[in-house]
């Protein structure tokens, strides 16, 4: 059912409207003419998760928030993005950009980057989230206007699917059917197996940073015994001392980790772990821009940098962070920070072109029960994505699943994603001492 709201906007249909077919002006040499950006519009939707995923600064509440993007040229094409925020809708800011980006050209990356994110002015409104989804969009609109996929623009793909990790992450039962918790070691290792069979994942991601570290500890390890000759990562979420990142750290070196991932928080805590430890670590918390980049090659603290499209204000940044880790031989891997299919569009094509991507690729996405995309959600094979192959992103929005969670978000509303729906009142210090009780059964009363 769709909001009134909703229809008042958009009376016929009823549902999330229809894209109209793009009337592109060709030139000559067969080429699309130039397209001017003629309206930008954004929708908030919740996509329901199968069970609340537990973190060390909250939980997502069972869904994901997230605001889709729609750029229209006055040639009729139409670009997406979207960005996240925390559980919250980011609407308003990106409908107040439609007056800067009216009659624009979608091919000027580099003046959005000024227009929307200048270093300076985002001293007052950090718009690098937003910019990432107006440049996801607008290269979906070049993309489609040459007839080329988005990875093509980029340089040429790789590789034509992309290798993920399994995201395990501690889960409450889902408050409808009290299924899917993830608690003790024996649930834990459960889950993976079970993923492991279904998706064919070769690598396995635990986000920790929930319970004590000598049980997550146990866990990891009781995960490393199950799945001989996989490889792993552990990700706490800053949360530990220098201290306690060193002793976790010593006692993994025996595992097949790929890195240990933003053990304690800041450049310098990071160095004083790597000075100790003989395990890579990787970061998608310290090194989040190129300042920070330029630091870590001056004094290094992280071996790989985790490159998430929108944390980086776009695909393109990524590609060129990805070269400066190329030249001082730093790894880079591909972040999650929580996708539905027009992000994880931007992620495969990130992948693609990549010739440093050495690591499978993260992504929450086994953990949703559908998208937005036409199609539903992607398919894995053996753990790995394809790349989209038709031009553009290679994603189109399905109407009548926009509306379904559209109207799921005016339901349900915005969630905190820093606070824990079982311990009201709770923040997590830096680093931590307040633990989650691992003998605490309780099923979190959120609505779905
Ligand atoms: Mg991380």
């Amino acid at each position: 059912m769709c909001s009134l709201a909703y229809r008042a906007r958009h009376p016929f249909p009823i549902i999330y409207h229809t894209p109209k077919r793009p009337k592109i002006a060709i030139l000559k040499n067969g080429m699309a003419a130039n397209q001017k950006i003629v309206d930008v519009r954004a929708t908030t939707v919740s996509v329901p998760l199968e069970a609340p995923l537990r973190h060390a600064n909250g939980c997502h509440w069972g869904r994901f928030v997230r605001t889709i993007v729609e750029v229209e040229t006055d040639g009729g094409i139409v670009g997406l993005g979207e960005l996240g925020g925390g559980g919250e809708s980011a609407e308003g800011v990106v409908r107040q950009l439609k007056q800067d980006l009216a009659g624009r050209d979608p091919a000027k990356l580099e003046e959005l980057r000024f227009l929307i994110a200048n270093p300076t002015a985002s001293l007052y409104n950090n718009r690098t989230q937003i910019l990432a989804a107006i440049e996801f969009a607008c290269l979906d609109i070049l993309g489609q206007a040459w007839g080329v996929p988005v990875s093509e623009i980029l340089g040429g793909r790789l590789r034509d699917r992309v290798p993920f990790a399994a995201y395990l992450f501690f889960r409450y039962p889902n408050p409808r059917d009290a299924r899917g918790e993830v608690r003790t070691a024996e649930q834990l290792v459960a889950y993976a197996q079970h993923l492991k069979k279904r998706y064919g994942f070769m690598t396995h991601k635990l986000k920790g940073g929930v319970f004590a570290p000598d049980y997550e500890l146990q866990c990891y390890r009781a995960l490393a015994a199950a799945l001989p000759g996989d490889r792993l990562r552990f990700d706490p979420n800053c949360v530990w001392s220098a201290e306690q990142s060193i002793e976790f750290g010593h006692a993994i070196e025996d595992l097949n980790n790929d890195y240990l991932e933003d053990p304690v928080f800041g450049q310098n805590g990071m160095r004083r772990a790597r000075e100790k430890l003989r395990i890579p670590l990787a970061t998608n918390t310290v090194v989040i821009n190129f300042e920070q980049l330029a630091a870590n090659v001056l004094n290094p603290a992280v071996d790989v940098i985790l490159l998430d499209t929108t944390f980086w204000g776009g695909i393109r940044p990524c590609v060129k962070a990805a070269g400066i880790c190329d030249a001082f031989q730093l790894g880079v891997g591909v972040h999650s920070s929580g996708e539905l299919g027009i992000q994880l569009a931007t992620m495969l094509h990130l992948g693609a072109v990549l010739p440093n991507l050495t690591f499978a690729a993260d992504a929450h996405y086994h953990h949703l029960r559908d998208d937005v995309i036409q199609g539903g959600k992607m398919s894995y094979e053996q753990g790995e994505l394809a790349v989209p192959a038709s031009p553009g992103l290679g994603v189109r929005l399905d109407p009548h699943r926009m509306a379904e969670y559209q109207e799921a978000y005016q339901r349900l509303g915005p969630y905190p994603y820093d606070k824990d729906p079982l311990r009201p009142g709770w923040a997590p210090a830096i680093p931590n001492r307040r633990w989650a009780d691992p003998a605490d059964t309780r099923v979190p009363e959120i609505e779905y």
